[in-house]
């Protein structure tokens, strides 16, 4: 991030570091050139604690899913992993990043002039873009939600396991439908009925002690956060954690509700349809996860060092 502009100096394109007002592509490309598009969404935290370092949380896992979700629609990954690791360290370096950053790989089919975007083994392009996003952790933001009237995308219809870009109209009109009627976000049932996912963030909720969410066949997307707050209620408070299909029902009676990603990391839910979730506020269990991901997300738990990859100090990581 330069002093001048609130955006960062470069963004990664097709092998080189651009600066920011030469990354352009042709007006005509305008919506064509994402329909077959799929990308990640990644963090990077400072981490306090290490002379003002900045740490990419499970960098290797949203890289792995990134070279899935090409691979499903058939795009063609010209880059290794570790090639990719190095990339995006080095972006982050030369934008001078130094506080918490949400990081961007979109990959997309080049060329859609005349309609040759179903062109298997096309040209795809591939960018990294860095934008500054504060972590709401522990700011005691909460959420009401409503079961939305719309059903989360089938794997019959669209793969809802990876970040298509395609697949996000779904969870913006449940959004947009959520917010007309008042509330923050829209809860999704999946095809068969049971719940599937927030908008961009899969739900978890306590019940007898217990932390539920969803299986990975509930239409849900597999989310590495998912994946870690189970790791981390299992390893670190000591909780029973289960997968399995999840009614609507269960969530109105249970003790806590929450959702997690990236984007949302643990956001408390304190209402949904007009009923209050527990006391209303956010729950012991969800706190205290809360604070254990913090100090994961920040490199400070040194259990979990190996889901941090240092920015600045990252020349001994990558060697
Ligand atoms: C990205 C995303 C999530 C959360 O996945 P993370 O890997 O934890 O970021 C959940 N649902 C959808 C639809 C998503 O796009």
């Amino acid at each position: 991030m330069t002093e001048q502009s609130k955006h960062p100096a470069y963004i990664w394109w097709n092998g080189k570091y651009v600066a920011w007002d030469d990354a352009t592509v042709h007006v005509t490309e305008l919506g064509w050139s994402t329909v077959g598009a799929v990308f990640e969404g990644i963090r990077a935290y400072a981490n306090p604690s290490s002379d003002q370092d900045v740490v990419i949380f499970r960098l290797q896992e949203h890289l792995a899913r990134l070279k899935k979700s090409m691979a499903l629609v058939r795009l063609r990954l010209d880059y290794s992993l570790p090639e990719l690791t190095e990339i995006i360290v080095e972006l982050l370096r030369m934008n001078e990043v130094r506080e918490d950053t949400y990081i961007r790989p979109l990959a997309y089919t080049a060329n859609v002039a005349g309609k040759r975007f179903s062109e298997v083994g096309g040209e795809a392009g591939l960018l990294i873009n860095t934008s500054r996003m504060p972590s709401h952790l522990k700011t005691g933001v909460t959420q009401t939600a409503a079961v939305s009237s719309w059903r989360r995308i089938s794997d019959e219809v669209m793969p809802p396991r990876i970040k298509n870009l395609s697949n996000y109209r779904n969870g913006q009109l449940a959004s947009m439908e959520a917010r007309a009627h008042g509330y923050d976000i829209g809860l999704l049932l999946n095809t068969g009925g049971t719940v599937a996912e927030a908008p961009g963030a899969c739900v978890m909720f306590v019940a007898d002690g217990k932390l539920i969410t969803p299986h990975v066949t509930s239409s849900i997307l597999e989310s590495i956060t998912r994946d870690a707050l189970m790791v981390l209620a299992r390893e670190v408070l000591g909780l029973e954690v289960i997968e399995r299909a999840v009614d609507r029902t269960e969530l109105y009676l249970a003790d806590e509700v929450f959702t997690c990603g990236t984007a949302a990391e643990i956001t408390p839910i304190t209402e949904i349809d007009k009923y209050q979730i527990g006391d209303g506020r956010q729950g012991t269990i969800s706190r205290d996860l809360e604070h254990a991901f913090h100090a994961v997300l920040r490199g400070q738990d040194p259990r979990y060092r190996h889901w941090s990859t240092p920015v600045h100090a990252a020349a001994s990581v990558l060697a």
